[in-house]
């Protein structure tokens, strides 16, 4: 065999084992609004591009043991996605003062491609290096909670809402939709204007829910986070007494132009068109997710916001049930085989209270966990900070030394003056009556923390959270 002969054989076999050694994967990350998303993969992405250089990361094997080469950015896959907006969220927290990224509001991705010295020995031979392109996807919680829909009736689904109104907090923010809808005409000719006025009145009083009552637990989720939907007709509909949603009209040809016939037309759009395509369209291409729950904040709110954002977080997890009888599994073929619950936001108590926020996380989780079959997926649960904002530590109270926390509250950001606190004992268990009549919890929000662009977000855990998810794809 001639030199050139020899050296072609040679490309072809890197080729090859460049091939076999590129993984792919895609990292999806949801969560309840405000319970840090954004923060997570502002700070996962700035771990990744920073954070083994700074040796930040000795949770994550493949960087303790320096095999972790780099990563870069790299265009997206989906050019119709939204881009993450990860050098905003930077500039955002290296401005004077520093301050939080900005929320997203829908589906936005961001591609990263890792180059890792693989440990097999046949591979480390044939090729040096090998490439993880990881593609993570963030998308609002609140559009998971619409999944019940699916196997909803118009009629049934305005028998749930009506049965939620029994709350009288939610009563009285009703009282001005509820009033429109009682003088509608429902087999009457209907409207658009009048439709879509009712429509945003009900949308109004699912934002108040949420701002006023701390509720989480809302549907339909695309009315509060409509992303690219905003003001289309699709969300022109609203729930109906269900004593009216069960009269249709004996005449189906008025029936269809009626303002019960245009709702439950829409209705079932609305499962078609919106529902079912986020599914079909992103999560079924999910591998591996992650599920933030903020626990402090509704510590802070009270027993209902408590409760609610627990039932929330539990209908969240009907669509990680993969039983072969599921409905998730009938309709799509979902593939997820690794699932992370974390509560975020750490650094609001200190380092002692964080085994008890993991405690209460599995306890949040517990019912859905227990329903859900999680038929061939590995679960963890952990307590972490994507950016870390306080520094714990010791401080003295009455003459004895108690663990406490230091930063700059959101309030005082013209000050810039620190705060010591001690914001209370996290309950290891579900809060009782004796928790809600002591609200012994105090949750402040902190300014982000000064950090310096060549150094890496400081955190809590994010290599712990790295270890689970990629851990196993740097073979
Ligand atoms: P999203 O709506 O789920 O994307 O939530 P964000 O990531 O925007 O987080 C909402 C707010 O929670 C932020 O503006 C911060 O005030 C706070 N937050 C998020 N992550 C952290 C964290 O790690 N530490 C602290 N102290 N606050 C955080």
């Amino acid at each position: 065999m001639n030199f050139s002969r020899l050296s072609s054989v040679k490309t072809k076999a890197d080729d090859l084992a460049k091939l076999t050694m590129d993984k792919h994967m895609r990292l999806a990350v949801t969560g309840l609004s405000g319970a840090g998303k954004t923060a997570f993969i502002t700070s996962l992405v700035n771990q990744l591009l920073l954070g083994a250089e700074n040796h930040q990361l000795p949770l994550w094997k493949l960087a303790r043991e320096h095999r972790f080469l780099g990563a870069k950015r790299t265009q997206q896959p989906h050019l119709h996605v939204a881009s993450f907006d990860y050098q905003g969220g930077m500039d955002a927290l290296h401005s004077q003062p520093p301050s939080w990224p900005s929320p997203t509001h829908g589906v936005s991705e961001i591609r990263l491609k890792l180059r890792y010295t693989p440990q097999s020995m046949l591979w480390r031979k044939l090729n040096n290096t090998a490439t993880l392109n990881l593609d993570i996807v963030d998308y609002p919680g609140e559009w998971l909670l619409d999944l019940p829909l699916l196997e909803q009736s118009y009629a049934q689904w305005c028998e749930h809402i009506e049965s939620s109104l029994q709350d009288s907090r939610k009563t009285e923010l009703a009282s001005v939709w509820q009033a429109m809808v009682q003088d509608l005409d429902i087999h009457s000719i209907a409207d658009e204007n009048r439709m879509a006025d009712i429509a945003n009145t009900y949308t109004d009083y699912l934002h108040q829910c949420k701002q006023q009552l701390g509720m989480h637990h809302i549907q339909p989720g695309r009315f509060v986070l409509p992303g690219e939907l905003a003001g289309a007709p699709v969300l022109a509909f609203f729930p109906l007494p269900a004593a009216l949603a069960n009269s249709p009209s004996k005449d189906k040809k008025q029936h269809k132009q009626s303002y019960l016939g245009l709702l439950e037309q829409r209705f079932e759009y609305y499962k078609e068109h919106v529902v079912k395509q986020f599914y079909q369209q992103h999560f079924i291409k999910f591998d591996r997710q992650t599920v933030l729950v903020d626990c402090l904040s509704p510590l802070n709110s009270g027993h209902d916001s408590f409760c609610d954002m627990q039932l929330a977080v539990n209908q969240i997890l009907h669509s990680f049930n993969y039983g072969k009888t599921s409905l998730l599994r009938r309709l799509f073929a979902p593939k997820i085989d690794k699932l992370l619950f974390a509560a975020t936001k750490a650094d609001h108590v200190s380092i002692d209270q964080h085994s008890n926020l993991v405690q209460l996380l599995s306890e949040v989780v517990a019912e859905g966990k227990r329903h859900v079959k999680f038929e061939g997926i590995t679960t963890d649960t952990m307590a972490l900070a994507s950016i870390k904002a306080t520094q714990s530590g010791k401080a003295q109270l009455n003459g004895e030394s108690i663990s406490a926390i230091k930063g700059i509250l959101q309030s005082d950001v013209e000050s810039q003056q620190q705060t010591t606190l001690f914001p209370g004992e996290v309950p290891s268990q579900l809060p009782q009556q004796d928790f809600w009549q002591q609200q012994g919890f105090e949750f402040s929000p902190f300014q982000a923390p000064i950090t310096s662009p060549y150094q890496a977000l400081p955190h809590h855990r994010i290599d712990q959270a790295i270890e689970f998810l990629l851990g196993d794809k740097f073979k």
